[in-house]
């Protein structure tokens, strides 16, 4: 087999048991105990309004991103194995399906990770399998606890088992996120059979690269940006690396900033409690905590969640009723879109629906105070207050208006927030590229429509200038 030396967590052809519905509402019931603990342990008030189903919706999330376990590959296939005679007395061709997206978790973060990947066999003695058991497949694998080359060798492995082909190929592109590196698409492969042919590996690489069919959007990075995801070349996919890295992003993304922060977070007897939280959901989703995979993954995401909402240990900053000078800016106002100051700042966030990260960047554009002198690290400040707790986007973008607002005497603040929530990728098929815009404004901003239309105008330009420079 062509695929590296990666260790099969799971057997597939083990039968697995299928709880009935009784089991999966205790599983459920314990969950959600354990996410209670969760939240209740960063500081939060789990009566709060936004929070109150939060529990339920996260341990729904959890039995949805294990249900791969409670299924097999022979299961999924079930009956859909055709035999094609036509096929078998040729010497057959190769059948490829490609860009199927996928979300699952990680091992070692125990967040999502999510992407697209592609699957070509060659049949043997004409037998095809229902093109859209292929996804089914996928899904099955990636709604497990995952590293990418596992679940790519999985996929190979699982395929193979139950097809027989003359051989396989699996190439999965995915946006990674990993402590101490920036957020990259990671591209792996795994083949076997007459897939280990040079020839054959060429073929499978121009025909993922053909571009007739309506194809998805690529993938974007966890930055925003979005990389060029055309499949490597035969060469790339044919050398040894097997890894191609791709930086998504030059900047730093707050996502990156706050896993490394998270790093260097100390144990407390809070992080104890929640790491013993955590350790129950892997359990209850039908994980072994001590596999070698998962050693240290319940602190590490301990860690990452308390890095991530370490904003209570900080007072939000409150207006300070410096409303009078509003009026003083009616006639000139258009004038001062260019004397605004621009600031754009990374953040990253917790998804308090949810109890995912989001995170993308802030624009803030504010009028000089007439009291204050601000800092952009003051500001930085602020925006990191903000997001370092349970949010809703909306409420954020909000909260950081009036913190500026007060920073700066009350003269005017306009804030446009960009964001993408991983919420919205780890369920499921949906568009892994969509983002969330939310704006908020304040004193000369709340009244002059024309003056906050320049000043928006004015961002984008000074953060164009940004990503060319
Ligand atoms: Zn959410």
């Amino acid at each position: 087999m062509g695929g590296s030396a990666v260790s099969s967590g799971t057997d597939l052809s083990a039968d697995v048991y299928e709880p009935g519905t009784d089991d999966l509402l205790e599983t459920q019931a314990k969950l959600q105990v354990a996410v209670q603990t969760l939240i209740a342990g960063i500081g939060e008030d789990l009566q709060r309004d936004g929070l109150r189903d939060t529990p339920k919706r996260v341990a729904k999330a959890w039995l949805d991103a294990s249900s791969g376990y409670r299924k097999t590959a022979k299961s999924v296939v079930g009956g859909a194995l055709f035999h094609e005679p036509e096929i078998a007395n040729t010497s057959g061709g190769l059948v490829i399906v490609r860009d199927i997206d996928f979300a699952s978790t990680s091992e070692t973060s125990l967040l999502p990770f999510y992407g697209r990947c592609h699957l070509g066999y060659l049949p043997s003695h004409g037998v095809v399998l229902g093109l859209s058991k292929v996804a089914r497949l996928v899904a099955m694998l990636a709604k497990r606890l995952q590293t990418q080359e596992r679940f790519t060798q999985e996929l190979l492995n699982a395929f193979e088992a139950e097809v027989l082909p003359q051989g396989c190929a699996v190439v999965v592109e995915a946006n990674q996120l990993e402590s101490g590196q920036k957020a990259h698409i990671r591209v792996s492969s795994a083949r076997s059979g007459c897939f280990l042919q040079p020839e054959v590996m060429e073929e499978f690489d121009t025909l993922l690269r053909f571009s007739g069919a309506a194809k998805h959007e690529a993938v974007r990075g966890l930055a925003g940006v979005t990389p060029t995801l055309g499949v490597s070349s035969a060469e790339k996919l044919l050398d040894d690396t097997r890894l191609r890295y791709s930086a998504s992003s030059a900047v730093t993304n707050g996502l990156e900033e706050c896993m490394e922060e998270a790093e260097h977070e100390q144990g407390t007897e809070v992080s104890a409690a929640l790491e013993g939280a955590v350790l129950t959901i892997l359990r209850e989703i039908g994980e072994d905590p001590g596999r070698e995979g998962l050693r240290g993954s319940a602190q590490r995401y301990v860690k990452f969640l308390l890095a991530s909402t370490a904003g209570y240990k900080e007072p939000m900053l409150h207006q300070d009723g410096c409303m009078d000078t509003c009026s003083n800016y009616s006639r000139q106002s258009r004038r001062q879109a260019s004397h605004a100051k621009g600031l754009h700042v990374h953040f990253m966030s917790h998804c308090e629906h949810h109890m995912l990260p989001f995170h993308g960047q802030v624009h803030i554009a504010y009028l000089p105070g007439y009291k204050h002198t601000v800092s952009s690290e003051e500001i930085k400040a602020l925006v990191k207050t903000c997001s370092r707790r349970l949010q809703i986007q909306e409420r954020l973008t909000q909260e950081i208006a009036d913190g500026v607002d007060s920073l700066t005497g009350g003269t005017g603040a306009l804030i446009a927030c960009e964001a993408s929530h991983m919420c919205m990728v780890a369920r499921g098929v949906e568009k892994h590229a969509s983002s969330t815009i939310t704006t908020a404004a304040r004193g000369a901003y709340l009244q002059h429509t024309a003056l906050r239309a320049d000043t928006l105008q004015h961002l984008m330009q000074y953060q164009d200038e940004i990503k060319s420079g």
